[in-house]
């Protein structure tokens, strides 16, 4: 193979640096390539598909930001709105007309938000959420899927793929018994099994709260009725449901997995997109259990920075760049390159799985169907492993892990699918 073997002197310079400094070099754990045994890349600037790391190297970029640039990297329009918001200030600490607006649109496009409130992160926004469940149900237990990631707050950590997996850790230390004993992780797509498990603690569960589709042990659909039946299941006992759309919100569609699938959930946690890249989450849902947030009610939620005027601006512009056109660009460009796969998959007989919903997918290395958390583990993450390395040298940046899922922007034209398509023949006959 002619690999373009990349310099990478300058990133594993700062890399040496950053260890000094940083725990394991990097800001969040998945950043740090441990899981494909390289050292992480250092990037110096990003362009629609495009991003170049410390050595002027230019990859076609997968990742996206881990899914917030739906429009690719550095987009005129976002661009062009934080700069017009940063010459009014950074950060007021108090109110602003745009909240309202983004609001606004938010609510316009998902029905089963009537209030809505903005967070720095999806993390805070799930945490909120679980508080929110509890006091409304005046129930403790949560249950979670296995593989499903909700952020990094304590009742949420068991079992939640991505990070996690990518890590190996079975579960987090310091997280306390008590509070890991309220939550139950339960098999994805597995209904008997949550409809067992609510039926055996009747009055306890406050909440389910699922990725409608999986995006943080690779992408994961739902099967036929999985949603549904939760809907219906948690509705007959009292509980709510709880959508997690941090990945899927604005991604799959204008309404998000929730307007696709035809569910209405009790709470939505967004997240990612409606930021366009710049820090943010939410929290929505029906207004008799979003009223309950102080200053109306008795849950406590508050943030120095929520609701930040940039974020906000930049969320703002990217939402409104978003219409129809929108996915059916982003299926016929995703559908282009998975497909290809496919065929190149056949043609090679490789033992390759790819998942695909939307502009968001996984190519597993496995013999057998991805369906749930268990079933995406029997990957063969040696392969996966040399695979990615090649894929990199070869200018394709992928998501430097076998349980994420990577993401395809309104940036990626056909000319960038047709590069990745030649790599990926060269590279997947080598591994
Ligand atoms: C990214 C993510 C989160 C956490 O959001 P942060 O902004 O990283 O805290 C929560 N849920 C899902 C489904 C996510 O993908």
């Amino acid at each position: 193979m002619q690999d373009v073997l990349t310099n990478t002197k300058k990133s594993k310079e700062l890399y040496k640096r950053a260890c000094e400094l940083i725990p394991g070099g990097v800001n969040s754990p998945v950043r740090s390539f441990k899981a494909v045994e390289s050292e992480p890349l250092f990037i110096t600037k990003a362009k629609g598909s495009y991003i170049w790391d410390a050595d002027q190297n230019k990859y076609i970029d997968y990742v996206c930001s881990w899914g917030p640039l739906i429009h690719g990297h550095a987009h005129p329009e976002a661009t062009e709105a934080i700069e017009n918001a940063l010459a009014k200030g950074i950060s007021y600490g108090a109110s602003h007309e745009n909240e309202i607006e983004l609001a606004e649109i938010i609510i316009k496009h998902m029905p089963s938000i009537e209030r809505i409130r903005l967070v720095n992160s999806g993390t805070e926004a799930v945490m909120t959420a679980l508080r929110l469940a509890r006091a409304f149900t005046k129930r403790n237990k949560i249950i979670k899927f296995s593989g499903c990631y909700h952020g990094h707050s304590d009742s949420v950590l068991s079992n939640s793929g991505s990070g996690i997996a990518t890590l190996g850790l079975p579960s987090c230390a310091g997280v306390t018994k008590n509070t890991a004993s309220e939550t139950i992780t339960l098999p994805f797509n597995n209904f008997h099994n949550v409809e067992m498990t609510i039926s055996k603690f009747p009055k306890e569960v406050a909440a389910v709260i699922v990725e409608p589709v999986v995006g943080n042990s690779g992408v994961i659909p739902p099967e036929a009725n999985f949603l549904k039946s939760l809907r219906e299941l948690t509705k007959k006992h009292n509980c709510l449901l709880i959508f997690d759309e941090v990945i899927t919100g604005f991604r799959l569609a204008l309404g998000g997995a929730q307007n696709i699938y035809k569910i209405i959930p009790d709470l939505t946690i967004l997240g990612k997109i409606i930021g366009g890249g710049m820090p943010i989450g939410a929290v929505g849902g029906k207004k008799e259990i979003m009223e309950l947030l102080a200053p109306l009610g008795p849950v406590y939620q508050a943030g120095t920075l929520s609701g930040n005027p940039i974020s906000v601006a930049c969320g703002i512009a990217t939402l409104n760049m978003l219409n129809e056109e929108t996915y059916t660009y982003l299926e016929s460009i995703s559908s282009l390159l998975c497909e290809s796969i496919k065929e190149i998959n056949e043609e090679t007989n490789n033992k390759v799985q790819i998942n695909r919903v939307g502009s968001m997918f996984t190519i597993f290395f496995t013999g057998t169907r991805v369906y749930d958390y268990a079933s995406s583990k029997k990957s063969n993450t040696k392969i996966f492993t040399k695979f990615f390395q090649n894929m990199l040298q070869n200018g394709i940046y992928l998501a430097p892990s076998q349980f994420e899922a990577n993401f395809i922007s309104t940036s990626h034209k056909e000319e960038d699918i047709k590069k990745t398509l030649a790599v990926y023949k060269q590279v997947i006959s080598a591994v």
